[in-house]
Protein backbone atom coordinates (compact mmCIF):
# COMPACT_ATOMS: atom_id res chain seq x y z
CA UNK A 1 0.00 0.00 0.00
CA UNK A 2 1.64 3.25 -1.18
CA UNK A 3 1.94 6.17 1.33
CA UNK A 4 -0.02 8.14 -0.49
CA UNK A 5 -3.09 5.53 -0.50
CA UNK A 6 -2.55 5.64 3.51
CA UNK A 7 -2.39 9.60 3.72
CA UNK A 8 -5.62 9.65 1.81
CA UNK A 9 -7.34 6.87 4.33
CA UNK A 10 -6.14 9.05 6.86
CA UNK A 11 -8.02 11.72 5.16
CA UNK A 12 -11.08 10.38 5.20
CA UNK A 13 -11.09 8.86 8.65
CA UNK A 14 -9.93 12.34 9.49
CA UNK A 15 -13.32 13.83 7.77
CA UNK A 16 -15.13 11.31 9.13
CA UNK A 17 -13.99 12.18 12.38
CA UNK A 18 -14.50 15.70 11.94
CA UNK A 19 -18.20 15.56 10.80
CA UNK A 20 -18.60 13.27 13.99
CA UNK A 21 -16.87 15.61 16.47
CA UNK A 22 -18.98 18.72 15.02
CA UNK A 23 -22.61 16.54 15.17
CA UNK A 24 -21.52 15.60 18.91
CA UNK A 25 -21.14 18.94 19.42
CA UNK A 26 -24.68 20.45 18.04
CA UNK A 27 -25.81 17.71 20.03
CA UNK A 28 -24.10 19.06 23.29
CA UNK A 29 -25.35 22.32 22.38
CA UNK A 30 -28.84 21.05 22.26
CA UNK A 31 -28.47 19.67 25.50
CA UNK A 32 -27.74 23.01 27.38
CA UNK A 33 -30.12 25.08 25.18
CA UNK A 34 -33.08 25.09 27.72
CA UNK A 35 -34.08 28.54 26.41
CA UNK A 36 -37.98 27.66 25.91
CA UNK A 37 -37.99 25.91 28.99
CA UNK A 38 -36.84 29.25 30.99
CA UNK A 39 -39.12 31.31 28.86
CA UNK A 40 -42.17 29.04 30.18
CA UNK A 41 -40.45 28.83 33.72
CA UNK A 42 -40.33 32.97 33.34
CA UNK A 43 -43.94 32.94 32.38
CA UNK A 44 -45.19 31.16 35.07
CA UNK A 45 -43.90 33.01 37.60
CA UNK A 46 -44.49 35.99 36.38
CA UNK A 47 -48.36 35.49 36.29
CA UNK A 48 -47.70 33.60 39.88
CA UNK A 49 -46.32 36.93 41.51
CA UNK A 50 -49.39 38.63 39.76
CA UNK A 51 -51.55 36.37 41.66
CA UNK A 52 -50.21 36.79 44.69
CA UNK A 53 -50.65 40.50 44.62
CA UNK A 54 -54.07 40.34 43.94
CA UNK A 55 -55.09 37.81 46.50
CA UNK A 56 -53.43 39.80 49.24
CA UNK A 57 -54.99 43.19 47.62
CA UNK A 58 -58.25 41.01 48.22
CA UNK A 59 -57.43 40.28 51.75
CA UNK A 60 -56.75 43.94 52.42
CA UNK A 61 -59.84 44.95 51.30
CA UNK A 62 -62.01 42.19 52.50
CA UNK A 63 -60.61 43.14 56.12
CA UNK A 64 -61.46 46.87 55.12
CA UNK A 65 -65.02 45.58 54.44
CA UNK A 66 -65.27 43.70 57.74
CA UNK A 67 -64.28 46.38 59.71
CA UNK A 68 -66.60 49.18 57.71
CA UNK A 69 -69.52 45.96 58.71
CA UNK A 70 -68.25 46.65 62.27
CA UNK A 71 -68.07 50.22 62.60
CA UNK A 72 -71.67 50.35 61.18
CA UNK A 73 -73.05 48.31 63.83
CA UNK A 74 -71.14 50.22 66.37
CA UNK A 75 -73.04 53.40 65.22
CA UNK A 76 -75.94 51.67 64.74
CA UNK A 77 -76.37 50.09 68.29
CA UNK A 78 -75.96 53.40 69.49
CA UNK A 79 -78.04 54.99 67.48
CA UNK A 80 -81.24 52.43 68.54
CA UNK A 81 -79.63 51.90 72.09
CA UNK A 82 -82.34 54.78 73.43
CA UNK A 83 -79.54 56.57 75.14
CA UNK A 84 -79.24 59.36 72.37
CA UNK A 85 -82.22 61.85 73.31
CA UNK A 86 -80.95 64.88 71.12
CA UNK A 87 -82.53 64.92 68.11
CA UNK A 88 -79.26 66.82 66.60
CA UNK A 89 -77.17 64.36 67.70
CA UNK A 90 -79.69 61.84 66.55
CA UNK A 91 -79.64 62.87 63.17
CA UNK A 92 -76.00 63.54 63.41
CA UNK A 93 -75.31 60.08 63.86
CA UNK A 94 -78.00 58.55 61.08
CA UNK A 95 -76.07 60.64 58.74
CA UNK A 96 -73.08 59.29 59.75
CA UNK A 97 -74.36 55.46 59.48
CA UNK A 98 -75.69 56.65 56.25
CA UNK A 99 -71.81 57.81 54.90
CA UNK A 100 -70.35 54.21 56.39
CA UNK A 101 -72.72 52.79 54.60
CA UNK A 102 -72.29 54.69 51.17
CA UNK A 103 -68.01 53.88 52.10
CA UNK A 104 -69.30 50.75 52.48
CA UNK A 105 -70.43 50.19 49.45
CA UNK A 106 -67.56 51.78 47.25
CA UNK A 107 -65.29 48.40 49.11
CA UNK A 108 -67.49 46.34 47.69
CA UNK A 109 -67.54 47.38 44.55
CA UNK A 110 -63.79 47.37 44.81
CA UNK A 111 -63.74 44.06 46.41
CA UNK A 112 -65.57 42.39 43.65
CA UNK A 113 -63.93 44.23 40.75
CA UNK A 114 -60.75 42.24 42.52
CA UNK A 115 -62.46 39.35 42.70
CA UNK A 116 -63.12 39.59 38.58
CA UNK A 117 -59.71 40.19 38.15
CA UNK A 118 -58.03 37.30 40.19
CA UNK A 119 -60.78 34.80 38.55
CA UNK A 120 -59.44 35.90 35.29
CA UNK A 121 -55.18 35.88 36.13
CA UNK A 122 -56.06 32.66 38.25
CA UNK A 123 -57.09 31.67 34.48
CA UNK A 124 -54.29 32.76 32.71
CA UNK A 125 -52.20 30.94 35.51
CA UNK A 126 -53.35 27.73 35.04
CA UNK A 127 -52.60 28.15 31.73
CA UNK A 128 -49.25 28.97 32.47
CA UNK A 129 -48.55 26.26 34.84
CA UNK A 130 -49.95 23.81 32.04
CA UNK A 131 -47.56 25.19 29.33
CA UNK A 132 -44.77 24.49 31.93
CA UNK A 133 -45.35 21.13 32.65
CA UNK A 134 -45.81 20.13 29.27
CA UNK A 135 -42.15 22.02 28.13
CA UNK A 136 -40.84 20.51 31.30
CA UNK A 137 -41.92 16.80 29.08
CA UNK A 138 -40.83 18.11 25.69
CA UNK A 139 -37.65 18.94 27.01
CA UNK A 140 -37.37 15.33 29.36
CA UNK A 141 -38.08 13.78 26.17
CA UNK A 142 -36.31 15.62 23.64
CA UNK A 143 -33.08 15.60 26.22
CA UNK A 144 -33.22 11.51 26.57
CA UNK A 145 -32.95 11.74 22.64
CA UNK A 146 -29.93 13.81 22.44
CA UNK A 147 -28.24 11.43 25.20
CA UNK A 148 -29.06 8.85 23.06
CA UNK A 149 -27.44 9.91 19.81
CA UNK A 150 -24.87 11.84 22.09
CA UNK A 151 -23.41 7.98 23.61
CA UNK A 152 -23.77 6.42 19.59
CA UNK A 153 -21.60 9.69 18.36
CA UNK A 154 -19.05 9.29 21.42
CA UNK A 155 -19.07 5.52 20.59
CA UNK A 156 -18.34 6.44 16.97
CA UNK A 157 -15.76 8.95 18.00
CA UNK A 158 -14.06 6.22 19.41
CA UNK A 159 -13.85 3.94 16.72
CA UNK A 160 -12.26 6.27 14.41
CA UNK A 161 -9.99 7.50 16.52
CA UNK A 162 -8.74 3.86 16.91
CA UNK A 163 -8.88 3.55 13.32
CA UNK A 164 -7.13 6.54 13.12
CA UNK A 165 -4.46 5.51 15.44
CA UNK A 166 -3.83 2.11 13.49
CA UNK A 167 -3.53 4.12 10.11
CA UNK A 168 -0.95 6.62 11.22
CA UNK A 169 1.08 4.23 12.94
CA UNK A 170 1.44 2.36 9.05
CA UNK A 171 2.91 5.89 7.90
CA UNK A 172 6.61 7.06 7.47
CA UNK A 173 6.73 9.81 10.23
CA UNK A 174 7.73 12.95 7.93
CA UNK A 175 4.22 12.00 5.50
CA UNK A 176 2.41 12.22 8.47
CA UNK A 177 3.82 15.43 9.73
CA UNK A 178 3.53 16.84 6.19
CA UNK A 179 -0.74 15.85 6.04
CA UNK A 180 -1.01 17.20 9.53
CA UNK A 181 0.77 20.73 8.83
CA UNK A 182 -1.11 21.16 5.58
CA UNK A 183 -4.28 19.28 7.38
CA UNK A 184 -3.78 22.34 9.93
CA UNK A 185 -3.43 25.06 7.11
CA UNK A 186 -5.91 23.79 4.82
CA UNK A 187 -9.31 24.10 5.90
CA UNK A 188 -8.48 20.18 7.37
CA UNK A 189 -8.29 18.96 4.15
CA UNK A 190 -4.46 17.88 3.30
CA UNK A 191 -5.31 14.95 0.84
CA UNK A 192 -7.38 15.87 -2.50
CA UNK A 193 -8.18 13.23 -5.18
CA UNK A 194 -7.23 13.92 -8.86
CA UNK A 195 -10.90 13.92 -10.68
CA UNK A 196 -11.31 14.48 -13.90
CA UNK A 197 -7.65 15.82 -14.36
CA UNK A 198 -8.38 18.32 -11.62
CA UNK A 199 -7.48 18.78 -8.26
CA UNK A 200 -11.08 17.96 -6.66
CA UNK A 201 -10.56 20.57 -3.61
CA UNK A 202 -9.56 23.17 -5.40
CA UNK A 203 -10.54 22.79 -8.97
CA UNK A 204 -7.70 23.65 -10.72
CA UNK A 205 -6.75 21.54 -14.12
CA UNK A 206 -3.52 19.67 -13.54
CA UNK A 207 -0.94 18.78 -16.15
CA UNK A 208 -0.44 14.82 -17.54
CA UNK A 209 3.01 14.84 -15.60
CA UNK A 210 0.97 15.89 -12.60
CA UNK A 211 -1.12 13.60 -12.68
CA UNK A 212 1.55 10.92 -13.45
CA UNK A 213 3.20 12.21 -10.38
CA UNK A 214 0.11 11.71 -8.27
CA UNK A 215 -0.28 8.60 -9.17
CA UNK A 216 3.34 7.55 -8.42
CA UNK A 217 3.87 5.63 -5.12
CA UNK A 218 7.19 6.44 -3.88
CA UNK A 219 6.95 10.31 -3.78
CA UNK A 220 4.38 13.01 -3.07
CA UNK A 221 3.19 15.02 -5.72
CA UNK A 222 1.21 18.63 -4.61
CA UNK A 223 -1.21 21.05 -6.14
CA UNK A 224 0.03 23.42 -7.54
CA UNK A 225 -2.37 26.22 -6.64
CA UNK A 226 -3.54 25.20 -3.58
CA UNK A 227 -0.79 23.33 -1.86
CA UNK A 228 -2.64 19.95 -0.94
CA UNK A 229 -1.30 16.23 -1.63
CA UNK A 230 -2.67 15.19 -4.78
CA UNK A 231 -3.72 11.15 -4.95
CA UNK A 232 -3.85 9.85 -8.31
CA UNK A 233 -6.03 7.03 -7.03
ZN1 LIG B 1 -5.77 22.14 -5.48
Amino acid sequence: MSQVFKLFRLQQIDIQLDQTRSHLFEIIKQLENDADLQQAQENYNHQHQKVNELEKKLRLIEKDVEQQYAKIRESEDTLYSGHIKNPKELKDLEDEVKALKRYLQVLEERQLEVMIALDEEKKIHNDLERDLEKVKHEVLQRNSRYLGEKTELEKEIQRLENERAIAVASLEPDYYERYQSIRVSKKGIAVSRVQEKSCSACGTTLTGGLIQEARAPSRLAFCPSCGRILYGG
